[in-house]
């Protein structure tokens, strides 16, 4: 028996004691504890992409896992309440992460756009990517890649801002937008 307290690492169902063989871990910012590197490790590299496109070319990102938040250029962390990550379940073993933003930025709907095929989302991001490098963006474009327990698959969503929305559509679909957009009123 010791008085001494061991420092275990914080993830879910993980034990391993943080101890100087080992170091003192790293930081978790979401769960605001120490986690061991194994953790760490795992979690950023499960974690959901944020890229961030702006009008005036700047493209910045962020990883977002259980245990982290942060700028993965220069390692800084980022408060994670911005988005609700969560896990989607389709069976024990399958299923796929679901990232949001919760509050502000608007998911561009599928059926408006008519996305449904990953190339048509591929084509939308390549574009998105080659306005922001020209400086022709019109607005914000948030994309979030989020992982699945396929390997080869990837759930990918585009958010505006919530003022955006209706630019975007229009932007995407020219004026057959306003045709949608009054038909569902
Ligand atoms: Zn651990």
């Amino acid at each position: 028996m010791t008085d001494e307290q061991e420092l275990v690492c914080a993830a879910p169902m993980c034990d391993v004691v943080l101890d100087d063989e080992y170091g003192d871990g790293e930081y978790s910012n979401i769960l605001e504890a120490q986690v061991c590197r194994s953790c760490f490790q795992s979690d950023t590299d499960h974690a959901s992409a944020i890229t961030m496109f702006s009008p005036d070319g700047e493209v910045s990102r962020v990883i977002l896992g259980d245990l982290v938040a942060m700028n993965p250029e220069y390692g800084d962390y980022v408060d994670a309440s911005t988005w609700r990550r969560e896990w989607r379940a389709s069976s024990a073993w399958r299923g796929h992460y679901d990232t949001i933003f919760v509050s502000g930025w608007h998911e561009v709907e599928e059926d408006l756009l008519l996305w449904g095929q990953r190339t048509d989302g591929q084509d939308l991001g390549e574009r998105i990517q080659r306005e922001c490098e020209a400086g022709t963006l019109p607005f914000e474009v948030s994309v979030i890649a989020d992982t699945t327990s396929n390997l080869f698959a990837q759930g990918i969503s585009f958010w505006v801002r919530d003022e955006d929305a209706m630019r975007f559509a229009v932007w995407v679909k020219g004026e057959a937008a306003y045709e949608g957009a009054t038909s569902r009123d």
